[in-house]
């Protein structure tokens, strides 16, 4: 069987400068955190480029598919190991490629980042190309628009060909951006935003409300599985699950119905507070979109705002719903999310919630609540999970 390694380029991480070594280690940290439990692999790091060789060749697709989940990663390709020897890389070219170059039209290109090696690249680019040529069936040159490119590589380590890259996350390395709590509903936009602000290389720890037994346990598995998803491109994740309906109640029952969103959001904005700073979290994150709903508005959401002191993120804010949905599907929580279980905010919507509310008179119906032994009650009534 040919032997094959697993090429990983890295992007944005190039362009810090003093800071890079730190962005890389962490890059390898997450990419070993992430390989533990799936596959035994050799990384290594050379000329901006990580080397992943699996201990068994049958653990090369699992491992392809981890490492296409974590954040600061542009690429990864798997390619074909040749000796540093242009008749053996010829060999391999051809063992490693003929299957997707039959009847296809082609073209090779080549680096090459060992100037010891006695051939140049072009000098590689027309020894590759004639023999792929004359051996495989069917085969066309095409300079401008190839249906495969071939790439040889000779590099410090040896010489690497390959014909297909798959295209990486992105962003950065989880945990360069510090850490957040993401306030996740069963909806379509909190696993979004989650996913956006990880990809910046913030550290997640998820927290929902729950509102037993308004809402049912499949809701909450639910809950359950989007977190799973978005566990697997942070790593893990801890996810808190927070029972709402004590505080729900009390809002019905004593609160003006028009203010009840707004008072219940507050509420979930106190009580994620009081959890993230309790795990070390700097921030808190929610899946908002100006004008979406009646309590994102803008002075909906300065009253939301109002309710916590340390930063709170909302990077759809800017986002159509179409445009979240794309990404949604895209990194596997749409299904999910679509899951028609509902949410505890839906069980209690007003008929006519205000868009335009004043700070001074929710906060009014705020003070008709206990508000400070109904966060405590909450508080004490967390349930962990670790995913
Ligand atoms: P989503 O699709 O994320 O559910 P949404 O459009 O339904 O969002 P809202 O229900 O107004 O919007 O909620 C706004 C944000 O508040 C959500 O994106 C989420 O961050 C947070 N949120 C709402 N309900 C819950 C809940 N039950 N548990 C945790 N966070 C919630
Ligand atoms: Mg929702």
């Amino acid at each position: 069987m040919q032997k094959e390694i697993i090429l990983v380029k890295y992007g944005e991480i190039i362009l810090k400068g003093l800071n890079r070594p730190i962005f890389e280690r962490l890059l390898i940290n997450n990419i070993r955190n992430a390989l533990k439990n799936v596959a035994k692999a050799d990384i290594e790091i050379a000329q901006a480029t990580i080397y992943i060789t699996p201990e068994n060749i049958s653990d090369t697709d699992i491992i392809t598919d981890r490492l296409t989940k974590i954040f600061g990663i542009v690429s990864v390709t798997r390619a074909a190991v040749a000796k540093k020897d242009i008749e053996d890389i010829k060999a391999v070219a051809l063992a490693y490629c003929s299957k997707a170059l039959e009847g296809k039209s082609f073209k090779v290109e080549a680096k090459r980042s060992d100037k010891r090696f006695a051939l140049n690249s072009p000098q590689i680019c027309l020894e590759v190309g004639g023999y792929l040529h004359d051996n495989v069936k069917d085969l066309t040159v095409d300079v401008i628009n190839p249906q495969v490119l071939v790439k040889v590589e000779v590099r410090d380590f040896g010489a690497y060909v390959y014909h297909t890259k798959i295209k990486g996350q992105g962003g950065l390395p989880i945990g360069s951006g510090g850490k957040a709590s993401l306030l996740l509903s069963g909806g379509i936009d909190s696993p979004v935003a989650g996913y956006m602000m990880a990809k910046r290389g913030v550290e997640l720890e998820a927290i929902n409300f729950f509102s037993y037994p308004y809402t049912s346990e499949r809701a909450k598995e639910k809950v359950i599985d989007l977190a799973k998803i978005l566990s697997q491109y942070t790593s893990g994740m801890k996810l808190h699950i927070v029972p709402f309906t004590d505080i729900q109640l009390e809002i019905r029952d004593k609160c003006p119905e028009e203010h009840s969103t707004l008072l219940m959001r507050r509420f979930m904005m106190k009580i994620s507070e009081k959890i993230a700073r309790q795990n070390k979290s700097q921030a808190l994150i929610t899946g908002e979109s100006l004008g979406q709903v009646a309590s994102q508005t803008m002075p909906a959401l300065h009253v939301t705002n109002s309710a916590v002191d340390m930063p709170v993120f909302r990077p759809l804010i800017g986002m159509d719903k179409d445009e979240i949905v794309v990404i949604s599907r895209r990194i596997g929580t749409f299904e999910t999310s679509i899951l028609p279980y509902e949410d505890c905010c839906t069980v209690f919507t007003p008929k006519h919630p205000t868009t335009k509310p004043k700070l001074e008179n929710i906060l009014k119906s705020e003070s008709l609540l206990e508000k400070n032994r109904l966060i405590d009650e909450a508080f004490a009534g967390v349930e962990t999970i670790t995913l």
